[in-house]
């Protein structure tokens, strides 16, 4: 290809992603953040390959930033400096397969259960480590049916639990309950257990909110997976937090990368820890949480303003999905609306905000005929 026709495919392909960045609201991406002060980097390779706190011969690596980052989480996550163990991983899947690994390991006669609204990842790791899987009926908003989840713990009294526990679904933003779950096994005399919590987006936004459950290691979880999706990041990853105890239990050591056979992959991005030490640094826990609000209220507005249209749809507490009733194809390409069923749902990252909001409902209920001209839309008070 000549150097001129490069360069055209290029700004094509900008344009393209502009525009497409312009108009999405289905899929959980904070899509409003500048990384252009650490773009330099790029033109270096960085590998973390192995255990992010072994230091290898290898030079060419972002360890030390990635060890902020996991201290970073492992506060928010109120587990002690000395008892932590975690990585920044590829995404919310490795994390969620790293913590199902581990669980197999400790507990390798142990059955996963985890509700039908559980991420495919959840299913896959099952597949991957042999897992027996117990799949749990959901409620309606997406949480674990309790019920359900109790007949199936107290026909298999016998053998430890794995448990997977929602922490915001992927598809309503549904929270399952620690404490219920908790209550269950010990109503049961489960005392083999391992509760791995996929906290994918919600991982860092409920921590922020007043009233929110609280769900850390204070209280007996084992694992947790968190991706990148709420801070944003140009390449997808994402970090798992566990108990050193439970790592130090399963570790190899390998000579070959002077380091320990601790991670699911081999290889590991370097430029991801430098991207989310970046965040964290420049955002700081006042700015997350700052955007963790305006994202609850934004979502609630836009609930709201179907909700008085009666427009079908629903918002759990605590969430920022708001799931409705699917509208014309013609919204859903230019909106890249996620759709299940007869429903679609609206992910209110940062990058959607309430003037997004406002033009997505004016085409929206214009279209249904719940609206008489664009104009009344704007007029509606902002509700809290
Ligand atoms: C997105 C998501 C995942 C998977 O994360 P990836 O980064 O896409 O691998 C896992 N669990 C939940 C609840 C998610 O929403």
């Amino acid at each position: 290809m000549s150097s001129n026709r490069v360069g055209k495919e290029l700004a094509d392909f900008l344009l393209q992603i502009e525009e497409r960045s312009q108009f999405h609201a289905g899929y959980p991406y904070n899509l409003s953040c500048d990384y252009s002060a650490i773009g330099k980097f790029f033109n270096f390779l960085l590998n973390n390959a192995g255990d992010p706190y072994v230091e290898p011969d290898f030079g060419l690596h972002s360890r030390k930033f990635e060890q902020e980052v996991l201290s970073f989480f492992a506060q928010l996550y109120k587990i002690p400096e000395n008892q932590f163990w975690g990585y920044v991983t590829a995404g919310g899947t490795e994390g969620n397969l790293y913590g199902m690994f581990l669980a197999r390991e400790i507990y390798p006669n142990g059955i996963l259960y985890s509700s039908q609204d559980s991420h495919y990842s959840i299913a896959k790791a099952a597949k991957l480590f042999r897992i027996q899987h117990n799949v749990v009926n959901s409620q309606i908003n997406g949480e674990i049916n309790y019920e359900h989840f109790e007949q199936l713990i107290s026909e298999n009294r016998s053998s430890p639990a794995i448990i997977n526990l929602n922490i915001g679904t992927t598809v309503k933003g549904a929270i399952d309950n620690l404490d219920q779950v908790l209550e269950i096994l010990e109503r049961n005399q489960i005392k083999d257990y391992y509760i791995h919590c996929d906290a994918a987006l919600s991982g860092l936004i409920l921590p922020f909110l007043d009233g929110a459950p609280q769900i850390n290691f204070e209280k007996p979880i084992d694992s947790i997976a968190i991706s990148a999706k709420f801070i944003g990041s140009p390449l997808p990853c994402g970090v798992v937090l566990t108990k050193k105890k439970w790592v130090e239990k399963i570790e190899t050591a390998i000579e070959y990368i002077g380091s320990k056979d601790t991670t699911i992959l081999g290889s590991r991005n370097g430029h991801t820890p430098l991207i989310l030490w970046y965040a964290l640094q420049t955002r700081g826990d006042d700015g997350l949480a700052r955007e963790a609000k305006t994202c609850i209220q934004n979502a609630q507005y836009l609930f709201q303003q179907l909700k008085i249209r009666e427009y079908p749809c629903m918002l759990n507490n605590f969430s920022n999905i708001v799931v409705f009733q699917k509208p014309s194809q013609k919204l859903i390409k230019k909106w890249q609306l996620a759709i299940f069923e007869n429903w679609a749902h609206i992910i209110v990252m940062q990058n959607i905000d309430r003037e997004k909001i406002n033009t997505f409902l004016n085409e929206l209920l214009l279209e249904e005929g719940l609206l008489n001209n664009a104009e009344d839309f704007q007029l509606q008070p902002v509700l809290r």
